[in-house]
């Protein structure tokens, strides 16, 4: 089953050179170097092919090196790169074009670079919108890694050893349900996590409250989708207690979930959202979209970000935009989504130490355990298939509070049979556990 002895020599060398001088600048995960890509097909600098099942980090939506991306970088190279805060045709149309696709109460776009970077905004003018200094942020959340950020992440692996924290983190749980917090059942819980916010309130909150921060599906912490109904009752929760709700689709929108932004499946009404990753599919962009009434208490150039915004980064977001709408990406990711969940799930009960396949659109959550019954999370059986799906010719990352969990994320541009060659091969991988 295997195709390949990893590292192949050549990505020896290069690991060894990366461990040398760049020391913890890759994470975890399979020997290998990637020298090129297209679509979902990767070659690493020895040649060896494999199907893409991470987008990178589930960046590269359209497709690694997609054509009509790849011209519009290329053109827009070769005309302006920054100009740092000026504005340009490709930036407003852009901020134009975000904010035509948002629910009417998001009716301003501010261009960013990085998704901790539009996280940290959104926290920040929440606060001064509101005079209010907290945020409440989730069990399990991950926001990127600059300061503020990373102190509303929920993840001790996020922050371990990095503190203080920035004040006024207040942290609730988040519904994920294979591991109930409360050890309750989905379909008699009543949302009782949703219901536990009150003693949060009381309990950490000092009564000063500006925010929530939430992700539509937890990525960081194991692909943790909350069940339906759960975010609406959230925003209105957040409404009823003058809390403004930041929604971070920083890594679910742009299709990933099987529609163009993840809010969509609930009719949700966020206060602010963050985008980044597929907004720019390999291209570093990020935006917050927000309501106009919080970002107008912002002076001019107050966030000013040297590279946010610059017309290179909004040319590759337009090409993005095009492909999404003309090869109706998101409708693709719910349909090959769908194929491959179904293939996936089938194995629940074959494998036992595949615990629980969760998902939707191209964005799921494969969590490996030692069994079923006691759920112990199982790390080494995780690298151990990450490892093994990369020498039968599929790359595969892991996440998880315990390192448990595979993600499956192709680029939204896989079709039918790529994505049944790749289930064959991880079908086959999964049985040699
Ligand atoms: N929010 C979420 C939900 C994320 O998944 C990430 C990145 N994994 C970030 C924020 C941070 O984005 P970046 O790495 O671009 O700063």
């Amino acid at each position: 089953m295997s195709k390949y002895n990893l590292p192949g020599p050549k990505s020896a060398e290069y690991l060894a050179m990366s461990k040398q001088y760049e020391p913890g600048c890759t994470s975890d995960q399979a020997p290998i170097v990637w020298e090129s890509a297209q679509g979902v097909r990767v070659k690493d600098v020895d040649g060896y092919e494999y199907l893409d099942w991470t987008s990178g980090v589930l960046v590269t939506n359209v497709g690694h090196c997609h054509p009509h991306h790849v011209k519009a970088i290329q053109q827009a190279a070769a005309k302006l790169m920054n100009c740092y805060d000026f504005p340009t045709v490709e930036r407003v149309t852009l901020a134009k074009r975000i904010v035509e696709l948002m629910p009417d109460n998001l009716d301003t776009c501010f261009m960013l670079t990085t998704g901790s970077e539009a996280t940290e905004a959104a926290m920040r003018v929440a606060k001064r919108y509101q005079g209010k200094h907290e945020v409440i942020s989730f069990y399990g959340g991950f926001h990127g890694r600059t300061w503020g950020a990373m102190s509303m992440a929920g993840n001790q692996g996020t922050k371990r050893g990095w503190g203080p924290l920035m004040p006024g983190c207040v942290y609730a749980p988040y519904p994920y349900c294979y591991r109930c917090w409360f050890k309750k059942e989905p379909e008699t819980c009543g949302l009782f996590c949703l219901e536990f916010l009150e003693t949060v309130l009381k309990t950490q909150s000092i009564g000063d409250v500006a925010a929530l921060i939430i992700e539509p599906y937890q990525g960081g912490a194991g692909f943790i989708f909350p069940p339906p109904g759960y975010l609406k009752a959230l925003q209105q929760w957040a409404e009823e207690h003058d809390i403004l709700f930041i929604l971070d689709e920083v890594q679910a929108s742009f299709g990933r979930t099987g529609k163009m932004f993840a809010f969509q499946h609930e009719d949700l009404r966020p206060n602010l959202l963050c985008l980044g990753k597929g907004i720019g599919s390999g291209m570093p962009t990020a935006a917050l979209v927000a309501e106009s009434r919080i970002m107008n208490i912002l002076a001019p150039g107050e966030m000013s970000s040297t590279t946010g915004g610059n017309p290179l980064s909004c040319a590759a977001a337009h090409a993005v935009l095009d492909i999404m709408q003309e090869e109706d990406l998101p409708g693709n990711a719910a349909r090959v989504g769908a194929y491959i969940k179904q293939r996936l799930t089938s194995l629940v009960n074959e494998v036992e130490v595949l615990g629980d396949v969760r998902g939707m659109g191209l964005v799921m959550g494969m969590e490996f355990v030692k069994d079923k019954e006691s759920k112990e999370p199982a790390p080494d059986v995780t690298r151990e298939f990450i490892k093994r799906c990369c020498e039968a010719g599929v790359i595969v990352g892991k996440v998880g509070l315990w390192g448990n969990v595979i993600r499956v994320a192709p680029p939204l541009v896989i079709t039918m049979e790529e994505a049944e060659e790749s289930c064959d091969i991880v079908e086959g991988v999964l049985r040699s556990l």
